[in-house]
């Protein structure tokens, strides 16, 4: 299995419900590292580039509009299989759907507010890395 990088976003209400760490703490026990991370607060452009593949989607103002009421913490997380692991890690979409033990399980609010974002592939996560980091920010260890 390849070693891998994936994008991890702790959304506006992860932030506020104040589960950074918790975040970190079970992407470390899962075998991933956080090799670059800043605190951003989205403006509407960034959130709507970043999102611009649901933009068609019924949800995609409100999404938006959530995305940028509060700061976020952004991460790379390198590893084996990590953007599987860190998807594994959040959970499903939906909590309501998503498996015991799983990020989203524990603190999401609803299909929206779900906490987290992680890349979906390989593709899609070489976008993101480097839609918010420079490769100087991004520290592979
Ligand atoms: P994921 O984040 O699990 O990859 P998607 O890429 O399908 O899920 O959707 C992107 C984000 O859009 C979700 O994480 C969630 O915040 C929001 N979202 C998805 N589906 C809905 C929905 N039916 N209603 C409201 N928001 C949604
Ligand atoms: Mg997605």
């Amino acid at each position: 299995m390849a070693v891998e990088q994936t994008l991890s976003i702790i959304k506006p209400d992860g932030v506020e419900k104040n589960v950074i760490g918790e975040c970190f703490r079970r992407f470390e026990k899962g075998g991933l590292k956080i090799i670059a991370t800043k605190m951003v607060h989205l403006d509407q452009a960034k959130a709507e580039g970043f999102y611009a593949v649901h933009k068609e989607r019924p949800f995609f103002a409100s999404l938006v509009k959530f995305m940028t009421r509060g700061p976020v913490v952004i991460s790379v997380l390198e590893g084996e299989n990590a953007i599987q692991k860190n998807r594994d890690i959040m959970g499903a979409t939906n909590p309501a759907e998503a498996a015991e033990g799983t990020i989203r399980k524990d603190f999401a609010s609803n299909i929206e507010e779900n906490t987290a974002h992680g890349s979906d592939g390989p593709d899609t996560a070489k976008f993101e890395i480097g839609y918010f980091f420079d490769a100087g920010e991004i520290h592979s260890r």
